[in-house]
């Protein structure tokens, strides 16, 4: 028998299978009865990530040199300060990274680049990145 109590509803927990939490409630009626049920910093983390999600949403596509755009930053392998790619409706992609500061997009299109590089669309992407890769960290690791 255990006697490990429920923090919630005050009923015995027993132990949980494999993948889900230590510990799950007895109580049916309890929401600590799920298998997979969240602590309260779990859920404020999840909350938070759903926020942010939205504000990336947001600020993703773009219009540069009045063509509609997609900004990706890469989740998993960065370069510098940040990487991604921009992903044009027409299929070009034009990928990006920032390094000491400034960013760089790989492309030879002149108008593109001077496009690319004016500070309404410098403080857009920077917008984005910080929401997509400084914030989701400070979220995580508070
Ligand atoms: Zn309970």
């Amino acid at each position: 028998m255990s006697n490990l109590r429920c923090e919630l509803c005050g009923q015995e927990m027993h132990e949980g299978e494999l993948g889900g939490k230590a510990w799950v409630c007895s109580n049916k009626q309890c929401e600590r009865s799920d298998p997979m049920w969240l602590s309260d910093s779990e859920k404020r983390i999840r909350k938070l990530l759903a926020e942010n999600d939205e504000k990336i949403k947001a600020l993703t596509t773009t219009t540069v040199a009045g063509k509609r755009c997609d900004i990706e930053f890469h989740k998993v392998r960065l370069m510098g300060e940040g990487s991604g790619t921009l992903l044009f409706e027409n299929g070009e992609r034009i990928p990006f990274m920032k390094s000491d500061g400034a960013y760089i997009f790989y492309t030879i299109e002149e108008p593109m680049i001077h496009a690319l590089q004016t500070n309404t669309f410098l403080e857009h992407i920077e917008n984005l990145r910080w929401l997509s890769i400084d914030r989701v960290s400070e979220i995580l690791e508070p």
